[in-house]
């Protein structure tokens, strides 16, 4: 190991925070956040309440959640460049990942201000190698859109997508999202549903999506939850009519639109929209 554990002077330190479990705080975190200049962070609350369970002193807070994000940069440009450590931290996890920070970085990097990482645990990570699926390729999808075509289209590019996709969801959403699902890629693709990961109660419930998505459809889930998704097995066969209609059929018959079965079909089999259209309305 280095002996460099944090460096001071002007700098943006990008700091992980546990997801749960404040053991998973690490040393080198916990020595960013004590020795840094100012903290940036989504709430003072938490991180006030992070610093104290953690022992460590508080030290000066600077809001940059989704809505002063961007007011943010300025002053945290010009902290870093009149040398200032900047530790930016989100209520949990990684910073960028589903949670602010994505865009100070951008303006920071502009500016040409040095950035460093210090690693921590994320959930989207936690939960895929949790999930008994294939982890050498996979892509992480956030929270999906709640409605409208956004959501069927970006549903669509699940079913096709071959790598694992893990996403967010709220736990009052995920009997929804995954009926959603079963209804774009079929009951048998595999699925884990992480919830509540480091915590008391963390579970990780793995099955068909069929399955799954009936046993939570049965039940109210609480806490914090990740879907992990396997990707769509590769079939080699051609995209004739017989199989795009036989898809539009299946998909209709699964509660799609027309317009959405259209549109999916089109994303999995790259025919063209036209002739898609036509089989599903001749
Ligand atoms: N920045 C965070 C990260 O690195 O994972 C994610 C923040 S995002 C606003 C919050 C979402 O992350 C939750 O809705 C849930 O989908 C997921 N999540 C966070 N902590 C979790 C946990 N302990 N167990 C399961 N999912 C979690």
């Amino acid at each position: 190991m280095s002996e460099r554990s944090v460096r001071s002077g002007g700098r943006l330190l990008i700091v992980g925070t546990p997801i749960g479990n404040l053991g998973d705080l690490s040393p080198r975190a916990a020595e960013a956040l004590a020795t840094a200049d100012v903290i940036a962070c989504e709430d003072t609350r938490r991180t006030g309440r992070l610093l104290q369970l953690s022992g460590i002193e508080k030290r000066p807070l600077l809001v940059c959640n989704e809505h002063t994000e961007v007011r943010a940069f300025g002053e945290v440009a010009s902290r870093v460049a009149a040398g200032e450590t900047v530790a930016l931290v989100s209520d949990a996890g990684m910073p960028g990942i589903s949670d602010p920070g994505e865009r100070l970085v951008a303006s920071l990097l502009e500016r040409g201000a040095p950035i460093e990482v210090v690693p921590g645990p994320t959930a989207a990570v936690s939960a895929l190698v949790l999930s008994g699926l294939a982890t050498d390729r996979f892509v992480f999808e956030g929270f999906l859109p709640r409605k409208g075509g956004e959501r069927t289209g970006r549903l669509a590019e699940i079913a096709a997508e071959r790598r694992t996709v893990v996403c967010y969801e709220s736990p009052k959403r995920a009997a929804k999202t995954l009926a959603d699902l079963v209804a774009v890629c079929g009951p048998e693709r595999r699925v884990a549903v992480g919830r509540e990961l480091t915590k008391l109660h963390e579970e990780v419930v793995r099955g068909s999506l069929g399955e799954v998505a009936v046993l939570l459809a049965d039940r109210e889930l609480k806490g914090e939850v990740v879907l992990v998704i396997e990707g769509a097995v590769a079939d080699e066969r051609a995209w004739d009519d017989e199989r795009i209609s036989a898809r539009l059929a299946e998909l209709i018959e699964g509660g799609s639109s027309t317009r959405d079965a259209v549109a999916q079909v089109v994303t999995e089999s790259g025919a063209a929209k036209r002739h898609v259209y036509d089989l599903a309305t001749r």
